[in-house]
């Protein structure tokens, strides 16, 4: 198996979002309010941006509504329209909920929050009366700040199946912002939280209403490292401990999956009765949440799947340093009581645009696991069945290649999926003889490298883990020189 860009990673971490511990960063302050089933905290929050690790260009747009609760006077002389709704969104655990809660705490206004499917009720007219009691509440606060999570829940797009309870709740929420010119006239700011900004009502974010959107997406490496240091401070992490590999390898980690990753291994150090936390504690809780299990010891292993499984990691490995110029951290045969037999962990060289050739070579490096495999016995009948996890993916891209991005000759530009009667076997016969040529290509490729893939092999057998200037220097040293 390997694991490799953000498509892959995000499919994880949105899975395992589910589970993650979220640290209600100011309780200690905290003063809930029932109000009709909806909890609401009128406090001033004790968090600030200076809790928030990285993301200066999402903190620098938000600083204007800091300043405005602050001055108010100033932004109004100017005649100045605030707007009456921001939405944060970004995928789930990239800091939201914090952004908002620390724009009030900074300017040292309550904090009034409200999750969106709280709104929504069987009977008809609750919604929209708790809308009211909303806004009513947070007059009484003002100035403050109205904090809507999961805003897709009542403002989510109506359509003729829309229920009549959800219209009416929409339509408070719309008079409300409606009925303040604009939300600096009552000193509140309205802020949203979504996942899915596209689905939420256009008439929630046309201009005028919700009409600032600023995203708040998953942390790149630099912030990455700064979320780590954040969550580490109040951890004895050992300094054998590489912070900035760690930010390397968390890639497509949100800074909840970050959070959780160290609190998992802190738990992890503190069950095995240990004083700081290693290297050990942290791959450990790694394998517990992108791999969903346990590690494993290797050696209660026979020895011929080992075997496969260090020439399938290796296989991986060798196209994919052959192939590309992304980087490969470490590749590992250690398995995982989830049933994964090892990893090849690979960082994407770019993001956005991708040519045809990188899907093409993320195909081939899907194929190299079960090529390796292949090369390993030279017999057809003793390939195993590690690899269906790499035919997933390779058969995906082989697909968005012919019926999304129109990359191929024999369909041209074509968006199938805007095509009512195209004929599936026809596409079937294509991927299927897209994915034959790239695995001849790939045989090729490893069967020309034959011997590099055995060293990496044999690396993998004798250390169990290899990172990347090992896995550099036996290539470099073995390759065979082509040019
Ligand atoms: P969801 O979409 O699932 O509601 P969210 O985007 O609102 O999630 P938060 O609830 O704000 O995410 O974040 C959860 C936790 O993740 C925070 O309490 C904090 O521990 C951690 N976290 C997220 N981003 C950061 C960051 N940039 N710096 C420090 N901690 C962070």
């Amino acid at each position: 198996m390997f694991s490799k860009g953000k498509q892959l990673l995000s499919q994880y971490y949105c899975e395992q979002s589910h589970f993650t511990h979220r640290e209600n960063v100011f309780s200690s302050n905290k003063k809930q309010n029932k109000n009709n089933g909806m909890y609401m905290m009128d406090s001033v929050p004790n968090v600030t941006f200076n809790d928030i690790a990285g993301h200066e260009e999402v903190k620098k747009d938000l600083q204007f509504i800091i300043d405005f609760l602050k001055n108010p006077q100033r932004y109004k002389k100017m005649g100045a329209r605030m707007p009456k709704g921001i939405i944060l969104y970004g995928p789930p655990g990239t800091g939201k909920t914090l952004h908002a809660k620390a724009i009030a705490g900074t300017s040292g206004v309550p904090f009034l929050t409200v999750s969106g499917s709280d709104f929504m009720e069987r009977y008809v007219g609750v919604g929209a009366k708790r809308v009211r009691e909303l806004f009513k509440e947070a007059r009484e606060a003002a100035p403050c700040i109205i904090f809507i999570d999961e805003m897709d829940a009542v403002g989510g797009k109506r359509n003729e199946n829309s229920n009549t309870e959800k219209d009416h709740t929409i339509n408070a929420l719309l008079t409300e912002l409606d009925g303040f010119k604009s939300s600096c006239d009552k000193d509140i700011v309205v802020i949203g939280a979504t996942n899915r900004i596209d689905m939420l009502d256009p008439a929630l974010t046309r201009a005028g209403r919700f009409d600032r959107h600023i995203a708040i997406p998953l942390p790149d490496c630099c912030d990455r490292l700064e979320i780590i240091k954040v969550h580490s401070k109040n951890k004895p992490i050992s300094s054998t401990v590489d912070l900035e590999n760690l930010a390397k390898i968390t890639i497509g980690f949100s800074g909840a999956d970050i959070e959780n990753l160290l609190n998992e291994s802190a738990i992890i150090a503190a069950s095995s009765e240990k004083n700081e936390i290693d290297n050990d504690d942290i791959e450990n809780a790694f394998y517990k949440i992108t791999l969903k299990g346990n590690k494993k010891k290797v050696d209660h292993r026979h020895r011929f799947e080992l075997e496969i499984v260090a020439w399938h990691e290796a296989g991986h490995a060798l196209v994919n340093k052959l192939i590309t110029k992304q980087s490969i951290p470490k590749v590992t045969i250690t398995p995982s009581t989830s049933g994964f037999g090892g990893v090849t962990f690979i960082i994407p060289e770019k993001t956005g645009l991708l040519t045809k050739r990188d899907l093409i070579n993320e195909v081939m490096t899907s194929y190299g696991g079960r090529i390796g495999e292949y090369l390993l016995t030279k017999n057809e009948d003793l390939i195993t069945t590690g690899a269906s996890r790499d035919i997933k993916q390779a058969t995906s891209n082989i697909i968005k290649i012919i019926k999304e991005f129109g990359m191929t000759e024999k369909f041209g530009m074509l968006y199938m999926e805007g095509i009512r009667d195209f004929n599936q076997n026809e596409i079937v016969k294509e991927a299927s003889y897209i994915s034959k040529s790239i695995y001849s290509d790939t045989l090729q490729l490893l069967m020309d490298n034959c011997s590099v893939l055995e060293k990496i092999a044999k690396a993998l057998i004798e250390k169990e883990t290899i990172y990347e200037s090992e896995l550099d220097f036996i290539i470099n040293s073995h390759i065979k020189k082509t040019a």
